[in-house]
């Protein structure tokens, strides 16, 4: 790769994030669900794992689990063998009803909508928390999975090593419009940006990319 450590200065800053919402003025996410309990577990579920996986799992999952109280008293091996083509389904089943036996015990069945409760419940670490919160309440927070670390990278955005660090450049170079970036990112990264054939020939960010579309791996 080449000039991957060059940064994008703030008026290419102003640019990329001015292009990104032309390109993807509205998105949410690909998860289907229909309400914050079902978003939370689809977002869990997520972790390590294809939206689309997760899409065909979770119908099952809350069909015989529609809530939080039938999730808690859910028997774990059945939580289990609802996910297992899902990636570490082991520790999710136990995350899940542990985290719905939290939300019953601490939170009087209402699951949190601040990141600072979210965080507490097993399973959910600051990423989970903020895609559930930018999803749900459009709060203007940015998360960062895998095409959001890669694209923040070949654009210039951040040289962090890690995903929170990623987060918080971002952050500190977007400010606003955070949830919508954050959609627009991830449908970027996931069809256009991709890991192994990123679409350089006919990419609208080309000119902003540190590797000035010749991606090579
Ligand atoms: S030019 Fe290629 S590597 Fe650069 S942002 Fe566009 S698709 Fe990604």
């Amino acid at each position: 790769m080449k000039n991957m450590t060059k940064q994008a200065n703030k008026q290419e800053v102003i640019k990329i994030k001015e292009k990104l919402l032309e390109l993807y003025p509205e998105s949410t996410t690909e998860l289907n669900y229909t309400n914050m309990y079902e978003l939370i577990i689809a977002v869990m579920l997520s972790a390590q794992c294809t939206d689309k996986r997760v899409n065909i799992i979770t119908p099952a999952l809350f069909k015989k689990y529609p809530d939080i109280e039938s999730l808690a008293n859910a028997n774990i091996d059945d939580i289990k063998s609802l996910i297992n083509t899902c990636s570490f389904f082991n520790n999710k089943a136990i995350n899940l009803h542990k985290m719905a036996n939290q939300v019953i015990d601490e939170f009087e069945g209402n699951i949190p909508l601040n990141q600072k409760d979210l965080i507490k419940l097993a399973g959910v670490g600051q990423k989970t928390a903020n895609v559930v919160l930018l999803e749900y309440t459009n709060a203007n927070v940015m998360a960062v999975d895998t095409h959001v670390f890669r694209v923040a990278h070949r654009l210039g955005l951040s040289k962090a090593k890690t995903a929170i660090k990623t987060e918080e450049d971002l952050t500190k170079k977007f400010k606003t419009d955070l949830h919508k970036l954050h959609q627009a990112m991830v449908l970027f990264g996931r069809y256009h940006c991709k890991a192994l054939n990123p679409q350089c020939e006919n990419c609208s960010l080309k000119k902003y990319c540190k590797n000035n579309g010749r991606f090579k791996v």
